[in-house]
């Protein structure tokens, strides 16, 4: 595998890992090679996980020499690779500049969840958010979005069976079966690096992932919602966090610009051609903030506006923040009282925490403390905790 300087895989406009279908057919075809050819080339990069031309030995010997002079499979460098106790796996990806962010595959009975990341840094800057605490520094290339995938894809393929499921596999099967776009940033505000990549996780020829199994989650970027409708509908998370106006303008920012109402018909018009047929409302449990039984039959009433399934997250802390998570007592009890009125629910298991894998405490490593530094002023407008709590 070709390891070079990290800046270069963002830049680099042959990276293969970056382009989609029509994207590598064009290229292929510059060369005077066959769309079949092109479709040849993805199965040997996405589905062997192979980097080297040489290796490629069903391609012309002619080919594979002019493939090697024009383009690449290249991987950010990989800072450190860590497995949790629960068996979840956390990879650190150097994307140069300073950055580095974050991807987490979760090993389960039926399923095996890898979580990716699609900025460095979030510019929503939501209350509860370690990934927000950082401040934006850029969004991903769609290269760096797919070798999150190919590179875990390739290390669970040679890992031992027991490490890559909590079942046996059959033979051929993948370790990964679902992919969410829950790891560090808003997937929507990069969001055409973040198409090519659906589009590639969704190819035959690469990943084979139904629409089912690909969620994007999102804090609620209106307009992007209704374009990701059009363009590649996959199933939908939306991270909701306050059942009204005035807490969510102070938890996650972005409901200024889009408020609840705009936020929930949005819900309504993506469910028109959603894979599943609810969308996932994420709920992060804060003590004494939004876990209260006013909030939750305000949430009853929002969650009968839009087909869905709540997803409660218990809160996972970090020192900067300066909330805690709503005791588990509480959390059932909010939880018992969505159901009781008839809402799907469910509580998210907390994974990965000894390795700081947990959702909302990915925060990379940021060398560059002068822009963290400057962010925080900025923070205490947009997000003001003393005001949430009281
Ligand atoms: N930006 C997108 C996707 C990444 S965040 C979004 O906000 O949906 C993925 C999920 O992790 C979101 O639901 C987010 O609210 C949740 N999360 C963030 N910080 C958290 C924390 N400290 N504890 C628990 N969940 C958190
Ligand atoms: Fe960004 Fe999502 Fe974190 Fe909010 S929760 S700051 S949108 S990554």
């Amino acid at each position: 595998m070709a390891m070079s300087a990290p800046d270069s895989v963002a830049s680099s406009p042959s990276n293969l890992l970056g382009l989609d279908a029509a994207a590598l057919q064009a290229f292929v075809a510059r060369l005077g090679g066959k769309p079949f050819r092109a479709r040849q080339l993805m199965r040997w990069v996405h589905q062997r996980h192979e980097a080297s031309f040489d290796a490629m030995t069903d391609l012309a010997r002619d080919f594979r020499a002019q493939l090697a002079g024009q383009c690449c499979v290249q991987v950010p460098a990989v800072s450190a690779g860590q497995v949790s106790s629960d068996g979840t796996r956390k990879w650190l990806f150097d994307v140069g500049g300073g950055n580095a962010v974050e991807t987490v595959f979760i090993p389960e009975d039926e399923r095996g969840t890898l979580c990716i990341s699609s900025q460095a840094g979030c510019a929503v800057a939501c209350a509860f958010c370690a990934t927000g605490y950082q401040g934006f520094n850029r969004n991903l290339t769609t290269a760096e979005i797919i070798a999150q995938l190919w590179y875990a894809g390739r290390t669970l393929a040679q890992a031992p069976a027991q490490a890559r499921s909590g079942r046996a596999l059959q033979d051929g099967e993948r370790s990964i079966s679902n992919v969410v776009m829950m790891g560090m940033g808003e997937p929507l505000l990069n969001y055409d690096q973040v198409l090519a990549a659906l589009r590639i996780m969704l190819d035959d020829n690469a990943y084979g992932l139904s629409r089912r199994r690909v969620t994007v989650s999102t804090s609620g970027v209106v307009p992007m919602m209704d374009r990701l409708r059009e363009d590649c509908p996959v199933a939908l998370a939306v991270s909701l966090h306050a059942p009204d106006d005035a807490l969510r303008d102070r938890l996650v920012p972005l409901n200024r610009k889009y408020p609840l109402a705009e936020l929930l018909a949005a819900c309504n018009r993506y469910l028109e051609r959603a894979p599943r047929d609810f969308i996932t409302f994420e709920y992060v449990m804060l003590d004494g903030i939004n876990d209260g039984d006013a909030q939750a039959r305000q949430l009853i009433q929002v969650a009968r506006q839009v087909r869905c399934k709540l997803n409660l997250i218990p809160f996972n802390p970090f020192p900067e923040s300066g909330l805690r998570c709503s005791p588990a007592s509480r959390i059932r009890l909010f939880a018992r009282r969505l159901m009781d009125a008839g809402i799907v629910t469910t509580v998210r298991k907390t994974r990965g925490d000894d390795i700081a894998a947990a959702c909302g405490q990915l925060a990379g490593e940021i060398k560059d403390r002068t822009r963290v530094a400057q962010r925080q002023p900025q923070r205490a407008v947009i997000s003001p905790l003393a005001e949430v709590r009281s």
